[in-house]
């Protein structure tokens, strides 16, 4: 008995290292940015490597590894995809992620060149996974994401297959459809899936190595935008075709489905939803299915909608409620979307309409300056915000005196959008503006840098009360909801102009297929 284990032990070991070699070798790499091309900044080489709130933005071979294998990222996903499929990965690089204006070509081709160098250093390789964003523009790419996986297909050929996992703001295109074997976008948003797709990418190219399955791709895109307001997948409309999507992927046949909801922020042809279906070698029913969800997308346009009042408006909505505080979203100023963090529209209501008990954060390094030196109860008087660029209001002149000074750190204990803990604004300060009443003042709140409003320890540390006051103005659509919405008694998205606003009027489109439901 013994002996048989010993001898089938010994049978076994051969095997064993004969299947270890035999592991498929598959490159990740990634090149990550979602562009507003509406933003004048150019997103260059050293924007890449600066990254986003501290984090790395360029990770680079083994470091990929380390740096994401317990995160819940898309390349978490591959790695997790990847170990579960068997397959031996080979990390290159992973840039990004940024959200600001048009690439550099110099910054695509560099990127998309240590990419491929790095691919050609594998030893040996089965396939490919990529993660790119989807809504990535460069200067001479309107579709740059589709660009760099042509230059990686003129480098290792059409046989090599090559799996793409994107973002569920990607424009996906025909083009990208066609370059790849397979692509996988996210199918929530907000994105809590992100890890699950990249995992999805890896095991369907498990399969495709192994000969198990054959991928073929279709996409429907409806001629549409789908406003970004609209684009919540756990509500309705969206909701109902993403659950068809899950429900399609329990047929055998079909490898992924994918419905994402585009971005609106990027001025190209291949702008809007998408829906593409990956099956086994069933074109057929490829095209079926994509063209059935797609229609499905587009049967919702009648309920899309976009009511938003204008600043003017929004101001008179809060000053006539009843009891505060209401939350004023200044969308076209969406500081976590890459904007100014200096738009005055909402603030110039404020004083016009003569509102009080208001609190509006700006970031403006002279008038902040000012304050330090007018001194606590110092006068103020001085044109505030609208410096950065031209759209976002003009600068607003306020009186009012300091009211405190701080050093503009502070702390949040609970999950708030981004997690962060210690923030640091830069010294602080304070304005009690003209108009204010015993029971209910004016702030204003000067910041030398752009501050995310994802903590209401941004306004308590100054010495604010945000449940006593009637108005608050957060700068953004979406993501200071989960600190301003529980106090709130009411949360009012306003359509402000701005490079983040959500109503597409804003904007000269020039690039878009024509006639686009949702633009024209
Ligand atoms: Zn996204």
């Amino acid at each position: 008995m013994a002996l048989t284990r010993i001898l089938a032990a010994l049978l076994a070991l051969p095997l064993c290292l004969a299947a270890q070699a035999a592991r498929p070798v598959v490159a990740i790499g990634g090149i990550v940015h979602e562009t507003n091309t509406f933003n004048p900044k150019k997103t260059t080489l050293a924007g890449f490597e600066e990254g986003i709130r501290g984090a790395e933005g360029i990770v680079r071979g083994q470091k990929i590894i380390e740096e994401f294998s317990d995160a819940n990222s898309t390349t978490s996903g591959f790695i997790k995809g990847a170990k579960e499929n068997g397959l031996e990965l080979f990390p290159t690089i992973i840039a990004g992620p940024q959200t600001i204006g048009t690439v550099t070509d110099e910054a695509l081709d560099t990127l998309t060149q240590e990419l491929i160098e790095r691919l050609h250093a594998a030893p040996k390789l089965d396939g490919i996974l990529l993660f790119l964003h989807g809504t990535m523009v460069a200067e001479s790419y309107p579709h740059a994401d589709a660009e760099v996986v042509r230059r990686v297909r003129a480098a290792f050929g059409n046989d090599i297959p090559i799996v793409v996992t994107s973002d569920f703001h990607a424009n996906v295109s025909e083009e990208i459809v066609k370059l790849t074997t397979a692509v996988v976008t996210y199918k929530e948003n907000p994105h809590l899936d992100a890890m699950q797709a990249g995992e999805l990418g890896a095991k369907i190219l498990a399969q495709t190595i192994a000969g198990k399955v054959k991928p073929v791709q279709a996409i429907a895109k409806p001629p549409m935008n789908y406003n970004l307001i609209f684009q919540n997948t756990d509500e309705e409309p969206f909701r109902t075709v993403t659950e068809e999507s899950r429900k399609l992927e329990k047929n055998p046949k079909v490898l992924a489905a994918s419905v994402s909801g585009g971005y609106q922020w990027a001025d190209i042809p291949a702008m809007g939803p998408s829906v593409v279906v990956v099956t086994d070698n069933d074109p057929e029913l490829a095209q079926r299915e994509a063209k059935r969800l797609g229609d499905m997308l587009w049967a919702t346009r009648d309920r899309l909608n976009l009511d938003l009042p204008d600043a003017a408006e929004a101001v008179r909505l809060a000053m006539a409620a009843p009891e505060g505080p209401i939350t004023l979203m200044d969308t076209g100023d969406n500081i976590g979307g890459g904007s100014s963090g200096d738009s005055t529209f909402i603030l110039d209501e404020l004083l016009k309409q003569k509102a009080t008990g208001w609190v509006v954060v700006i970031s403006d390094a002279e008038a902040n300056q000012a304050a330090f030196q007018a001194g606590i109860d110092g006068k103020f008087d001085m044109l505030v915000g609208g410096k950065t660029d031209d759209m976002h209001g003009n600068p607003v002149r306020v009186r009012g005196r300091v009211k405190l000074l701080s050093d503009g750190r502070f702390i949040e204990t609970e999950a708030r959008h981004g997690g962060g803990r210690y923030w640091d604004m830069l010294p602080t300060a304070l304005i009690e503006v003209e108009g204010s009443t015993r029971d209910l003042p004016n702030l204003l709140m000067l910041t030398r840098k752009r501050v995310i409003p994802f903590s209401l320890h941004q306004l308590i540390s100054q010495g604010v009360s945000p449940e006593r006051q009637k108005i608050l103005v957060a700068k953004g659509t979406i993501a200071p909801r989960a600190a301003y919405g529980p106090i709130s008694k009411q949360v009012i998205a306003v359509d402000t102009p701005g490079i983040t606003a959500v109503n597409p009027k804003h904007f000269q489109y020039k690039h878009v297929r024509p006639g686009l439901f949702g633009i024209e």
